[in-house]
Order: C-alpha cells, then structure tokens, then sequence
C-alpha cells in the first residue's frame, strides 16, 4: 500500500516519517502524476495560500480534487483541513471543497499563542495535540462526524473516508490519527 504526502510546501518530512514508522510507503506528491495508485493522501501543516498557489501551474489542485470526489482517503492537517474545507469563513477563497465544513483560518491567534493540550477523541483516548496558528471548525454539515473538540470547536472531524484535523498529530511522536487514516485507506482498497 502506498500512501501519498501533498509535498509542495509544510511539514512534509514528519508526516512522511510518521507513515513509515506505521510500516506503509510513502510518495511525495508535487505534480498530478504523483497521485496514480494512491491508497489515500495527507495534506499537511503548512500555510495553505501557498500551497494551493503551487499547486496550480501544474495541475495539482484540479487533479487531487477529482481523486477526492471519486473517494481517496485523506487525511488535513492544520493547512491541510484548510485545502479540503468547503468553506473558509475569514477568507475568500475556497480551494479543494471536498469535506463538508466551514473553518476560521488562524483562529488560535499567531504562532506566538501556539500551544500543546490532551483531547478526548472518539475512538481513539486522550490524544496530545500542538496547536499552531490552527484553523478551528465553525460548522459542519449533516455527514460530518466531529471525533474531537477543543472548548466548543471540532478540532478532528470525518466525513467519509476523508479526516481533517486543526492540530499537528505529526509532531507528537503519536500515531494514533495516522493509523485510522490508515485503516480508511485499506477500507477503500
Ligand atoms: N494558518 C495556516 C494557514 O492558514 C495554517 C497553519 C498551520 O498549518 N500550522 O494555512
């Protein structure tokens, strides 16, 4: 089973390597050839207006969002739920549209307010999380399911085979998120 890293801009590296301790290959992902014969995909942290702009010139965007509407598995995180949100509350654009929730860019504040806290997260136990410059769930339509919370907001949410998730499960050397995208990726198989 090969599994995607969206590989344009953002914290590739620990996502790749997160995968590889899980025991499954990984692919760098920066043009649309990239994506053929993918299990699934993570988008990762990073900052999404740039990633999305790199993303044009080659194809990428317009191809990775076909993928997604035919059912790859994926999973957002941080930037990563920003590229798959329908709708971006304080911003005007939307990019890949694909998981059925709205979300507030930046919405804990600058990388200075950054911070690390434990979640209760269906399924999976209490699941440390790092916050930085996060994007915080503001709705989620009728087929989202909302796995985790931080106060109010979803902060893990799943719609189908696709997970977003407004923290970073690829800093804390926890491999819980990864392993249920995972176990999405051979489902579809
Ligand atoms: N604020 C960034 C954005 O809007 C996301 C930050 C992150 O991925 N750590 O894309």
């Amino acid at each position: 089973m090969t599994v995607g890293v969206l590989a344009v801009q953002g914290d590739v590296r620990e996502h790749v390597r997160v995968l590889e301790r899980l025991g499954v290959a990984v692919r760098p992902v920066l043009r649309p050839e990239h994506l053929k014969g993918l299990a699934g995909i993570v988008l990762p942290g990073g900052e999404s207006t740039a990633m999305w702009r790199l993303m044009g010139p080659t194809g990428l965007g317009d191809a990775l969002r076909r993928e997604l509407r035919e059912g790859l598995p994926a999973l957002g995180t941080c930037a990563g739920m920003i590229l798959l949100a329908r709708e971006i509350t304080n911003w005007p654009e939307r990019y890949l549209g694909v998981l059925d929730i709205a979300v507030e860019r930046n919405a804990t504040g600058r990388q200075v307010d950054s911070f690390e806290t434990t979640l209760s997260a269906d399924g999976l136990g209490e699941l440390p999380a790092v916050f930085i410059r996060a994007p915080l769930v503001r709705r989620t339509g009728p087929g989202v399911t909302v796995l985790a919370r931080w106060g109010e907001a979803p902060v893990l949410v799943r719609e189908g085979r696709v997970l977003g998730a407004s923290f970073h499960p690829e800093l804390t050397g926890d491999t819980r998120v990864h392993g249920l995208f995972l176990e999405l990726c051979k489902e579809r198989r």
